[in-house]
């Protein structure tokens, strides 16, 4: 278990590539799949896809309300719905914007196991999902923010809203945290 460092360029070829599906699920596997949660949790955000640690595999983590996913290969089918709200991510930090998203899918893939998963997600779950899947196309929510005027930079000292793979709360618990050390 280990934290990796975080590609927090978003030109970088390896959050711009495609993913590679993941043909067997071994110990190699899971002990990326366990450091991508350790990485996720120090960051601290919602959810992270193994391009983001330089790794060009279908592997995604996602840590929201309690509930955990460490997901091999994943595909988003049944998307209904629509939402736009303010979206962003651990590689492009301090960034957010309004990104459209289905509000319910359908999610499979295999587990750290390599039993076969479906799961069925909705609302800002859902789009946890749809950002993370999208970084395995190499897709950045700055290619999909409905209008690029609305891209805004966020001060990491202030409310970052309750954007995907950055939250609020948790960013805001962690600056107090490191504060008497600097
Ligand atoms: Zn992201």
């Amino acid at each position: 278990m280990a934290v990796r460092p975080i590609i927090t360029d978003p030109g970088a070829p390896e959050v711009r590539a495609k993913a590679k599906r993941v043909s067997r699920i071994d110990e190699t596997i899971r002990t990326i799949l366990d450091d991508m949660v350790d990485t996720m949790r120090a960051a601290p955000g919602v959810g992270l896809a193994a391009p983001q640690i330089g790794i060009p595999l279908r592997l995604i983590v996602i840590e929201y309300e309690g509930r955990l996913f460490r997901l091999v290969n994943p595909e988003i089918s049944k998307a209904t719905g629509s939402e736009t709200d303010e979206e962003g991510c651990l590689s492009v930090p301090n960034w957010q914007g309004p990104v459209t998203r289905a509000t319910s899918l359908i999610v499979k893939g295999r587990d750290r196991d390599g039993r076969e998963v479906r799961v069925k997600v909705e609302d800002w779950l859902a789009r946890i999902f749809q950002h993370e899947c999208d970084h395995l196309d190499g897709t950045l929510f700055v290619d999909r923010v409905v209008d690029r005027s609305a891209l805004h930079w966020v001060d990491p000292n202030e409310d970052a809203g309750d954007a995907a793979e950055g939250k609020r709360r948790r960013r805001r618990a962690a600056a107090i945290a490191v504060a008497p050390g600097e």
